[in-house]
């Protein structure tokens, strides 16, 4: 079974002493450097939690007691932090072990199996998403799972070979037909340092590396960009878009998936109709594409979120409800973020993923998915919205304090359950609703 995120430990390498950013880093460790409100690495902080990591492991050397005073504990965050100090001494010569020794000095406190991120680095994933396609990776072999981006020369040079699987990284020696960078969100087995000793110096990179050559190390493509304010043009880059995300609240459209932006599947085996349980089965309402465009162009964030309890029954496995979910977003890339619910309070008994049965917050009427959203971007759910086809998600966008709009065909049963929670706005589609959204929502 695989472990709930909160009981993964993260290990952040928080070493660095940040040589690339000259008089901007002044006495400042990377982690607490200045980005509107906030020190930098509390905002990467606010995604790892969301997606439900609590257990931090922060390996600091530069400038370690400035990053412990501030960080402290983690109560103050809602998560446990400790620490493992650089080997060598604290007074700015710490990055003598390289990324490697100074995680194999921290050996004697790594779990068996482990996230390891960067420290100056913002990374909006799934992170769910890389802890079960590491565990899922590790029963064929795998040691260690690396994030991809397809980076075409946009940031750094490219390293990875990858081409439906990760066949090679090598950072040392670059050749024309790598297309992909690492990203910085890694998972290891810790078994990967038992042949190196305490005090060693080398770099991660050479472990992946070896580990690549082996077929022992997985690759995971994510989809948006990193920034990394290791240099002076992405710091003031990620200045310019924290400020926008975090603290300049925006309206958002949350929308249901199934029946909303895509067509609901006859399933054959149950005679029921049914969300799609495999990639060709997902096919865009018409006008779908076209009405996130209108929302992104009035300014909109467009959120899809979704209850997929297919795996927690057994019909399908939550990575290809992932794969999914990653097809519609190839389909209609406008599309901000999508959030899943994956559980089921019942399940089934055939189902693979038994982790996924039982209560949780975030099965819609639930509102978890909203919540989380409105954690990881700054929303003013006043001029916000949920729209569905079902009972479930109308109640869900009442909860979560949004205006809702029930599209789809306003049926007896439908009535009946909407008797005293109406929604504030019924349609056929989403594309219908997008046309007249000034007239209904903007004034109610
Ligand atoms: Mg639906």
């Amino acid at each position: 079974m695989m472990p709930h995120m909160e009981d993964i430990q993260v290990v952040v390498m928080m070493g660095g002493v940040g040589s690339r950013l000259g008089s901007i880093v002044a006495d400042c460790p990377k982690p607490l450097l200045p980005v509107g409100s906030r020190p930098f690495f509390e905002y990467e902080l606010i995604l790892l939690k969301a997606a439900g990591l609590r257990r931090f492991l922060f390996c600091t050397g530069y400038l370690s007691s400035e990053i412990e005073d501030h960080f402290g504990s983690g109560e103050r965050f809602g998560v446990s932090i400790e620490y493992q100090r650089d080997s060598v001494n604290e007074d700015g010569e710490t990055a003598l072990l390289g990324t490697g020794g100074a995680l194999r000095h921290a050996y004697p406190r790594l779990d068996e199996d482990f996230m390891l991120v960067y420290a100056d680095s913002f990374m909006d994933i799934d992170y769910r998403e890389v802890v079960y396609r590491y565990f899922d990776a590790k029963r064929n072999g795998a040691l260690s799972l690396m994030t991809l981006l397809k980076n075409g020369g946009r940031f750094d040079k490219s390293n990875v070979i990858y081409t439906d699987s990760l066949k090679l990284y090598d950072k040392m020696n670059a050749t024309p037909d790598m297309d992909y960078i690492d990203y910085g969100v890694n998972m290891f087995s810790r078994s990967v340092l038992d042949g190196y000793n305490d005090g060693d110096r080398f770099d991660l990179s050479d472990i992946q590396h070896a580990l690549s050559l082996k077929g022992a190390l997985e690759g995971l493509v994510v989809r948006k960009r990193f920034y990394e304010i290791g240099r002076p043009e992405p710091y003031r880059e990620f200045i310019a878009y924290a400020g926008d995300r975090f603290d300049i609240p925006k309206k958002a459209a949350f929308l249901d998936r199934d029946g909303v932006l895509n067509e609901i599947v006859y399933n054959e085996d149950t005679e029921q109709l049914d969300s799609p349980l495999k990639i060709s089965e997902l096919k865009l309402l018409p006008g779908a594409a076209e009405a996130v465009r209108r929302l992104k162009a009035d300014g909109y964030y467009v959120f899809v979120v979704t209850n997929q309890p297919a795996a927690a029954k057994g019909k399908t496995s939550l990575g290809t409800l992932w794969d999914i979910n990653k097809r519609l977003l190839e389909l209609i890339p406008d599309i901000d973020d999508v959030f899943m619910c994956p559980h089921h309070p019942k399940g089934d008994s055939r189902s693979r993923e038994k982790e996924l049965i039982g209560p949780c917050k975030c099965r819609k009427p639930g509102t978890g998915m909203i919540d989380e959203a409105c954690a990881r971007y700054a929303i003013d759910r006043d001029s916000s919205f949920m729209a569905g086809d079902s009972y479930t998600d109308i109640e869900c966008g009442r909860r979560a304090g949004l205006k809702t709009v029930f599209i789809g065909d306003y049926k007896c049963d439908i009535c009946a359950r909407l008797e005293y929670n109406k929604p504030d706005a019924v349609y056929k589609s989403l594309y219908e609703y997008t046309g007249n959204i000034g007239n209904e929502l903007g004034n109610a």
